[in-house]
C-alpha cells in the first residue's frame, strides 16, 4: 500500500511494538508467558501485522473477542494458540471456533454442556479457559459456585480445562484493595480445584495494570493489550516499563486559503479569526477516529512545526492554522495524533481513556506498518501451517 493513495492513514511502528514486548518479557517472572492481546483489530493497529510481530518478539499466545476476529488471524499464517475471551453463545461460532483451532473461554454450565456436544459431534477434544467472575461482574461462573460448577464442567467428557482465569476491574485504580480481594477469590478457587485434581495448565489474572504491579502479577499467563500499543493504563503506572506509542495519525491538505481577521470557520463558527489566518482544509473528522470534542483544543505536527486545529472538528474534515508554515501545500502531510500528542492525552482532553481514542481508528483509515522489524533484527514472521 502506498501512501500516495490515501488522504488519511494510520501508521503503525511494529518495532515500536517489539520493542514493547520485549519490555514487557523482561518484567515477568521465569515462567510466566505472554498473550498479546490483539481484540478489535490489535486497538486499531491492524491485528495479523501486530500479532505478527508480537510472536515474533516472544509472545507465545494471542488473545481475541471473538471468533471472527481469531479466524482472521489464522487466515493470516498464525499458528500460535488464540484464546477467544468473549462468550460463544451460537452452535455456528463453537463449531467455526473448533474447526480453526481457536481456544474458547467457558462462563456458564450450558455453554460448556453446548461446547461439549460441538466438540463430540466433531470428535474433538476441545482445550477451553474455564472464566471465574471474581468481581468484574461481567464474564465468568460467579466466584461464590464456582467450584461446584467448575467441578461439574470438568466432567465434560470433550473439553479439556486447560487453562483458569479472571479479569479484574480495578487494577488501574491508586487502591490496590479491590484488585487484593479478587485475586485473594480468584486463588482460593484455584486452590480448592486443585484439591478435586482439577489443575489447568495456565492461571491468568493480569492485563497491563496488573501485569506493571508486582502485587497483582501472578499465575504463568498475563494478558496484556494496552501495554503491547505503548500506553500504561493510569498516570501512577507512568514510567514502570520504557513504553513507546506505536500509532500515528496522518492526514492529507486538500485546499489552502487566506482568511481576514474577524471570519468564523466551520459549523456554529466556534472559531473566529483574531488576524489574518492561513487556513488549511485537512482530509480527517470525526467518522476517521479523531473525537469531534477534540474541537481547538490540539494541534498537528508538519516538518517539526506544530499547527493548531481551528474550529468543529466535522465528520470528514477539519480546518487547521498554518499561518506558521508558509512553505506548506496542497497534497502535504500532517501527522495529527503524533510525536506532539498521544492518546493519553486526547483521552485526558475528551474524558475517556487511550483504549476508546486508539479504538476510534480502525473504522476508516488504512493501517500502514512502518520500521517492520527486519531479518537481522532476530525476527522472524512464523510460517502458515494449516
Ligand atoms: C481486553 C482484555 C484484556 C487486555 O486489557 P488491557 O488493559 O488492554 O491490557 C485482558 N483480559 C481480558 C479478559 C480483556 O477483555
Amino acid at each position: 500500500m502506498l501512501k500516495a493513495n490515501h488522504r488519511a492513514w494510520v501508521e503503525v511502528d511494529v518495532g515500536a511494538i517489539a520493542h514493547n514486548v520485549q519490555q514487557i518479557l523482561g518484567t515477568l517472572a521465569a515462567g510466566t508467558q505472554l498473550l498479546a492481546v490483539v481484540k478489535a483489530d490489535a486497538y486499531g493497529h491492524g491485528a495479523v501485522a501486530v500479532s505478527r510481530t508480537a510472536v515474533a518478539a516472544g509472545a507465545r499466545w494471542l488473545g481475541v473477542a471473538t471468533v471472527g476476529e481469531g479466524i482472521e488471524l489464522r487466515q493470516g499464517g498464525l499458528t500460535v494458540p488464540i484464546l477467544v475471551m468473549g462468550a460463544l453463545r451460537q452452535r455456528e461460532e463453537m463449531a467455526a471456533a473448533i474447526a480453526h483451532g481457536l481456544h474458547p473461554t467457558v462462563c456458564d454450565r450450558d455453554q460448556a454442556v453446548l461446547l461439549n456436544e460441538e466438540a463430540a459431534n466433531r470428535g474433538a477434544y476441545l482445550p477451553v479457559h474455564l472464566k471465574i467472575d471474581t468481581g468484574m461482574g461481567r464474564l465468568g461462573l460467579p466466584w461464590p459456585e464456582a467450584v461446584a460448577t467448575a467441578t461439574e464442567i470438568a466432567g465434560l467428557p470433550h473439553l479439556a480445562i486447560e487453562g483458569i482465569y479472571t479479569h479484574f476491574a480495578n487494577a488501574d485504580e491508586p487502591d490496590p484493595a479491590p484488585t487484593l480481594v479478587q485475586q485473594q477469590r480468584f486463588t482460593e478457587i484455584c486452590q480448592a480445584l486443585a484439591a478435586v485434581g482439577i489443575r489447568p495448565q495456565w492461571q491468568h489474572q493480569s492485563n497491563t495494570a496488573a501485569m506493571l504491579d508486582r502485587r497483582f502479577c501472578r499465575g504463568n499467563l498475563v494478558r496484556v493489550g494496552l501495554g503491547l500499543y505503548g500506553y500504561a493504563p493510569a498516570p501512577h503506572q507512568q514510567g514502570i516499563l520504557d513504553l513507546r506509542p506505536a500509532l500515528q495519525v496522518w492526514a492529507r491538505i486538500t485546499q489552502l486559503k487566506e482568511v481576514p481577521a474577524g471570519v468564523g470557520l466551520s459549523y456554529g463558527w466556534r472559531f473566529v479569526t483574531d488576524r489574518p489566518t492561513r487556513v488549511a482544509t485537512v482530509a480527517i473528522g470525526y467518522a476517521d477516529g479523531v473525537p469531534r470534542a477534540l474541537s481547538n483544543r490540539i494541534v498537528a505536527s508538519w516538518q517539526g512545526q506544530t499547527l493548531p486545529q481551528i474550529g468543529t472538528i466535522t465528520m470528514d474534515q477539519s480546518l487547521w492554522d498554518v499561518t506558521a508554515a508558509p512553505a506548506i501545500a496542497v497534497g502535504d502531510a500532517m501527522a495529527v495524533l503524533g510525536p506532539h500528542g498521544d492518546a493519553a492525552q486526547w483521552a485526558g482532553l475528551t474524558g475517556t481513556i487511550p483504549w476508546e481514542i486508539l479504538c476510534g481508528f480502525k473504522h476508516r483509515l488504512p493501517r500502514l506498518p512502518v520500521g517492520m522489524p527486519t531479518a537481522t533484527s532476530g525476527l522472524t514472521v512464523p510460517k502458515p501451517s494449516v
